[in-house]
């Protein structure tokens, strides 16, 4: 039997894994050896009695900043021939589906979590770590990036959501943003249902839907739709 896809992730605080990943979907198949998750701390790669992992940035400034020697051991561990290592940081490129399906379909991923000010830039340079912002804001740790990225990949794993339809009409798949839902009771506080969707008449369901999600996405979305229009000529 092959390996499980499996994530290994070097973090300070290896307690907040699996944390939301060992519940619902992705916890179940996780349970179920679907996927794994090894949490290293990068303590256990320090050198010293106080096992220090930061230090004070050179040229001044404020915060800490980890070491590249400590990393660079530790990184050692959770290196793996064809596996993407990846530092979670705002400098990054941005996390997206494509993103979440090309590490899915990896043998895994392992993933570097910053703490304080960042990491020293040379250990990035000689391990030529891929590098992943998760949006642009500043979380005080790369540990919820993680957890966000894993989610993302986790569901595209094969047997993790049971009707493979689910993902293919999601919202970034064809570009678009996805059309509204509704379920019973069909008329909720004066609101109704619209009518196509009592129908039953699935071509014009299906219209309606894709008209659903070219209007919504033209209006909240002006850099999908663009790019979407592009695809479409
Ligand atoms: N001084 C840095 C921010 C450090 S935040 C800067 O201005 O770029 C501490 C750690 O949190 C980072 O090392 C990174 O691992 C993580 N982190 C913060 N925001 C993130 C984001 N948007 N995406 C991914 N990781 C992030």
């Amino acid at each position: 039997m092959t390996t499980p896809w499996t994530a290994r992730i070097l973090t300070l605080f290896p307690d907040m894994f699996p944390g939301p990943l060992g519940l619902s979907l992705a916890g179940k198949a996780l349970q179920d050896d679907v996927w794994r998750l090894e949490a290293i701390d990068i303590r256990d790669f320090a050198d010293d009695r106080h096992r220090t992992v930061d230090d004070a940035p050179f040229g001044g400034g404020p915060g800490m900043v980890m070491r590249a020697d400590v990393l660079d051991r530790a990184l050692d561990a959770v290196t793996v021939p064809g596996t993407p290592t990846v530092y979670l940081t705002p400098r990054g490129s941005r996390f997206d589906q494509a993103k979440a399906r090309e590490l899915a379909a990896a043998p895994g991923v392992s993933i570097l979590c910053g703490r304080f000010e960042g990491v020293d830039q040379r250990v990035l340079e000689a391990r030529g770590l891929m590098e992943i912002s998760i949006g642009d804001f500043v979380l005080s740790g790369g540990e919820p990036a993680a957890i966000v990225m894993l989610d993302a990949c986790v569901r595209l794993l094969p047997g993790v959501i049971g009707a493979q339809e689910t993902l293919e009409e999601e919202s970034f798949e064809h570009g678009l943003l996805e059309y509204p839902h509704y379920t019973r009771p069909a008329e909720w506080q004066g609101r109704a249902v619209p009518d196509i969707l009592l129908s039953g008449h699935h071509e014009k369901i299906r219209a309606w839907r894709l008209a659903q999600a070219e209007q919504t996405t033209r209006q909240r979305r002006p850099d999908l739709w663009a790019r979407y229009l592009e695809t479409q000529s």
